[in-house]
């Protein structure tokens, strides 16, 4: 059997841009799991990896990946680890994988607000630059529809202090995550938390019902009314419309996503309001939130 499918522990999520990075799982599942719109790790019980274990994986992945430039640590979470393993662990990647030039993680605002300035700042200088943050809102009402865990003041509050520790920051929004009761607040409570934290990159993904829309319902335990194609692509003008962000680069190319932007907002926003307006006056209301259309343009 092949080396690599011994350090893996499926399923393992990584985002789109690190395709071609080594991917060491510190642990499995995420110890929170229960957002109720993500069934990423639910078939996993969370667990984190004996430090004996990780330096017998990074040992294996050096002799299968001996040029590989990126490394992303799995899997859900990486601030639910103790901040002196979390050092040991990047030290071990130091050692073993010399030739890694950037190593990153998926992280939530609800861990990284218990670490200190100076607990992230030494995480940050022992190698890890770039953090996926799931926001997925910035309206307190949406994040406790989906029970989050967090606040938009406590997201903000986080991700600042992880800028200022010197990370960089890859933040993702979900489209259609307060249904049609929520959708005007959602939008316009995420532009004003985007706004704040000045992100490096933002990715504007779509809600989906991997399991089906009643199990998403009953998880949920609330009434929620899935926008339209339509009513989605309102939205996202409104969230587009209320940005103000200097640098940041915007994508909406993932699997869900009805419209791919990529861009950079300080230059490209008005150009994608422009091609949303024209796409939005000739979209005929198509009430399904199942249908997904990507439109590439
Ligand atoms: S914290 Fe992230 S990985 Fe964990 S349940 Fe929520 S969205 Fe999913």
């Amino acid at each position: 059997m092949n080396e690599s499918f011994l350090v893996y522990h499926e399923p393992v999520f990584r985002p789109p841009s690190e395709a071609n990075s080594v991917i060491l799982q510190v642990t499995h599942g995420c110890k929170w799991n229960q957002c109720t719109f993500c069934e990423m790790y639910t078939s996993k019980k969370y667990s984190v990896k004996p430090f004996s274990t990780i330096t017998k994986e990074v040992r294996i992945l050096s002799e299968i990946h001996p040029t590989a430039k990126r490394l992303f640590i799995g899997d859900g979470d990486l601030f639910s680890v103790e901040f002196p393993l979390i050092l040991k662990v990047l030290e071990c990647i130091k050692k073993g994988l010399p030739q890694i030039n950037r190593i990153s993680t998926y992280a939530s605002t609800r861990t990284l607000s218990k670490f200190t300035s100076e607990q992230l700042q030494a995480i940050n200088e022992a190698g890890l630059d770039l953090l996926y943050v799931g926001l997925e809102s910035g309206d307190d009402n949406v994040l406790s529809l989906i029970n989050k865990g967090t606040t938009a003041a406590l997201q903000t509050e986080a991700c600042l202090k992880a800028k200022n520790a010197g990370f960089k920051l890859s933040v993702m929004i979900l489209s259609g995550l307060g249904g049609k009761v929520h959708t005007e607040n959602h939008a316009l409570n995420s532009a004003k938390l985007l706004n704040a934290i000045q992100p490096d990159l933002l990715a504007l993904l779509v809600i989906s019902f991997p399991f089906g829309y009643a199990h998403f319902q009953e998880r949920t335990k609330a009434h929620f009314e899935p926008l339209s194609q339509l009513e989605m692509l309102k939205e996202m003008r409104l969230l587009l419309s209320n940005l103000n962000l200097k640098s940041t680069v915007f994508r909406s190319d993932h699997a869900s996503n009805y419209l791919v932007f990529k861009g950079g907002l300080n230059r490209d926003k008005e150009t994608f309001i422009q091609q949303l307006d024209d796409i939005i006056e000739h979209t005929i209301h198509v009430p399904s939130p199942h249908l997904n259309v990507r439109q590439h343009l």
